[in-house]
Formats: structure tokens, C-alpha cells, sequence
């Protein structure tokens, strides 16, 4: 657990690089420590360690770690796919939700986002490389829903997300991170929608998406060691 600062420097060190690299101002990246098959005390140690943001995918782990982190402040992203019927319980805790990725999903967390009197705030995961085996929505979907998405009141599309094919490793990312670039770009012409967030890069591949202009990055394994904890959903 004493490697989690450590790591956590080592990240952050990396993260600046890229930006130096990319012509980027230092703090223009916000990093979400993935902390899934982590746990509370493991994330104790890295909020001690200066993290502010959580992500994770599984809307009950999340849930319960979320009743014992409270009082810690942080901001938890939920960034794993969510089951319609798990929209309740992931808005009690997700302060950003990254996995937005079907109509129906919209109108559920729409529906019970309307009984609360609140908004949601979200990004639209898009699958751009289409492999099969992955969550989000195909490019030639997202201008479509995104225009559609003013019947969803209570939603607040803030930007997008995306991950690399797993074979796509380290550099050879980017150009699924510059089509996601290059989606933002064409869907800042639609009203209503905002495109502040291009959520992209993880322990493997968070440099290639930094060049890319990500802004948003989702780094588990890099910080937090191989993953521990059983998976539940
Ligand atoms: C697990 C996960 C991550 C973090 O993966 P690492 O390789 O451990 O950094 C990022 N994004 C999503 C959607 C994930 O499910």
C-alpha cells in the first residue's frame, strides 16, 4: 500500500511530461484514480495521497465504498456500463457518469433524475474503434443521439468518452483517441451539448490520449497495483 504514493507521483509525473510535450499548460489534465478490485482502505491511502477523483465500474462496489468515503470529499465517476436498472443507485453516488452510451439509458437516469428535481451530469462513451466486445455507441450514432438529446431534460452531456482497443497499445492508441478528438469537435455545433470533457487514457495508454488532447484520464492499474478485491456487480 506504501507504493500507492509512489505510483501516484510517478503518474502525475508522466501526466506532466505528456503535457509539456503537447504544448499543453501543467493542471490541464484531471486524473481519476481507478480504484475498482481496490479496497477502502487502499483508497484511503491514495486520497491521502492527494487523489480527488474515484472511478469505478461497477455501480454496487462503488455504492458501498462510496457510504464508507463520505466524508472524504472526493468526486466519484462511474465508468463502467450501467444496467438501466441500476440508474437509481448510481445516481446517489456519481457525481459523473462516463458510460452514457444508449437511448434507454437516457431516459432512465432522465426519469428518476426528474423525481429528484435534479440534473445529470454525463459523458457519451462511443465505441470508435467497433469492436464488438465494447460498450458505447458507434460513431455514426453519437451526432444523431446527441441532437435527440434535449428530450432527456435533466441531462447534461459534458463530453465524451472512449477506450482503445485492447490490442491498440501505449502510441499506437492515438488514432483512436483522434477520432474521439475529432467526434467533440463535430458535435460542439449542436445546441445544448457541452464538450468540456474528452475522458480517455488508462495505466497503458493515458500518454498517447494526453497528446490527443484528452483532459480526463482513467488510471487504475498504474497507481493502485493489479487489482484485488472479486468483482461484483
Ligand atoms: C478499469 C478501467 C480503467 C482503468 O484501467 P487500468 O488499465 O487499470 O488503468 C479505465 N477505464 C475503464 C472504463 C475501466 O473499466
Amino acid at each position: 500500500m506504501s507504493n500507492i504514493k509512489e505510483n501516484l507521483a510517478t503518474v502525475q509525473a508522466k501526466i506532466g511530461s505528456a503535457l509539456r510535450v503537447a504544448g499543453r499548460p501543467p493542471g490541464d489534465v484531471t486524473l481519476v484514480a481507478v480504484s475498482k478490485g481496490h479496497s477502502v482502505d487502499e483508497i484511503r491511502a491514495a486520497l491521502a495521497a492527494g487523489v480527488r477523483h474515484l472511478g469505478e465500474n461497477r455501480v454496487q462496489e462503488a455504492h458501498q465504498k462510496w457510504e464508507q468515503l463520505r466524508e472524504s470529499g472526493a468526486s466519484w465517476h462511474l465508468i463502467g456500463s450501467l444496467q438501466t436498472n441500476k440508474a437509481r443507485d448510481a445516481l446517489e453516488f456519481a457525481d459523473l457518469i462516463h458510460s452514457l452510451d444508449r437511448p434507454e439509458l437516457a431516459a432512465a437516469l432522465d426519469a428518476r433524475a426528474q423525481r429528484l428535481g435534479r440534473t445529470v451530469a454525463c459523458l457519451v462513451e462511443v465505441n470508435v474503434s467497433s469492436e464488438a466486445s465494447k460498450h458505447g455507441m458507434r460513431p455514426d450514432e453519437l451526432l444523431p443521439f446527441l441532437r435527440a438529446a434535449g428530450r432527456w431534460g435533466t441531462l447534461r452531456v459534458q463530453g465524451l468518452m472512449t477506450m482503445a482497443p485492447l490490442a491498440a497499445e501505449g502510441m499506437a492508441a492515438r488514432p483512436y483517441f483522434r477520432r474521439l478528438r475529432e467526434l467533440a469537435e463535430a458535435a460542439r455545433e449542436i445546441p445544448g451539448v457541452e464538450m468540456k470533457w474528452l475522458s480517455m487514457g488508462m495505466s497503458g495508454d493515458f500518454e498517447a490520449a494526453i497528446l490527443e488532447g484528452a483532459n480526463l484520464v482513467r488510471i487504475g492499474t498504474a497507481i493502485f497495483g493489479p487489482r484485488n478485491l472479486p468483482m461484483t456487480q
